[in-house]
């Protein structure tokens, strides 16, 4: 009896999960309303310039992701003038779990599930947001100009970006930031293993003629084509689009 009414118990939350996470998708995707989006910003390195370079963060800092999804909603066909808000939160101190090193799909279900897990005893954001968008700031001048790679989950609505301190890399920390947000409303990567955007669908003007170079980047390709075996990094939203392909994953497009 108690073992069948703990099972019962178990499924019965299991589905409530399930059915959040459904909800929770279809909510991010509906463009007819506002996409509230939450920027948690987190210290990468215990730096100063990292605790001084979030101390000194505004608001107005992230504008230019909502005014590119409202551009680019609109582009599409979306008639709604104010599709996205992002909102700037206070900064949170516990890092989310690393990464596995491994690309296992095993390794790779763990670390999703303790992400969300860590996500779960964050805070939901005020408003209560649809997406969490966690920025963790490195100050990548002591490592090289390097920093860890950034990830988009749909499920759980989680993104992880982790970008650079420096005040002139702020412009492109947008464009990843952009970039893990859309993974979160279910689109797709649009690179090839040599980084290279995929034709056409990681093309912003696939039918452009000669087809390269490119006039502007397709936000999932993450680069714009120069040439066949050639891309840059853009070096902000203003040169970024959201491709028709991206568009139909995240409800922009039927
Ligand atoms: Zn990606």
């Amino acid at each position: 009896m108690w073992k069948k009414l703990r099972i019962a118990i178990l499924l019965l939350i299991l589905a409530t999960v399930a059915l959040n996470t459904v909800r929770g998708q279809q909510q991010v995707r509906d463009w007819s309303h506002t996409i509230q989006i939450a920027i948690f910003p987190l210290n990468g390195d215990d730096s100063p310039a990292t605790a001084q370079r979030i101390a000194g963060l505004r608001q107005e800092d992230f504008k230019d992701i909502e005014d590119f999804l409202a551009e680019q909603a609109h582009a599409h066909g979306i008639d709604n003038p104010r599709p996205a808000l992002v909102s700037l939160q206070p900064a949170l101190d516990t890092l989310p779990p690393a990464p596995p090193r491994q690309h296992g799909m095993l390794d790779a279900i763990i670390w999703s599930l303790k992400l969300r897990y860590w996500a779960w005893r964050q805070p939901a954001g005020s408003p209560s947001a649809h997406i969490r968008a966690f920025v963790i700031f490195h100050d990548s001048e002591r490592t090289g100009g390097r920093v860890p790679d950034s990830h988009g989950l749909s499920k759980g609505r989680i993104a992880i970006s982790n970008v650079h301190v420096a005040r002139n890399m702020q412009y492109t920390n947008r464009v990843v930031i952009a970039h893990e947000i859309l993974h979160t409303m279910g689109a797709t990567d649009k690179y090839g293993p040599d980084l290279l955007p995929r034709f056409p669908e990681g093309y912003a003007e696939p039918e452009a003629h000669p087809p390269t170079p490119q006039r502007f980047c397709e936000i999932m390709a993450g680069r714009t084509p120069v040439s066949g075996h050639e891309a840059r990094m853009p070096e902000s939203l203003s040169e970024c689009v959201i491709g028709r392909e991206t568009a139909r994953e995240i409800g922009m497009q039927p």
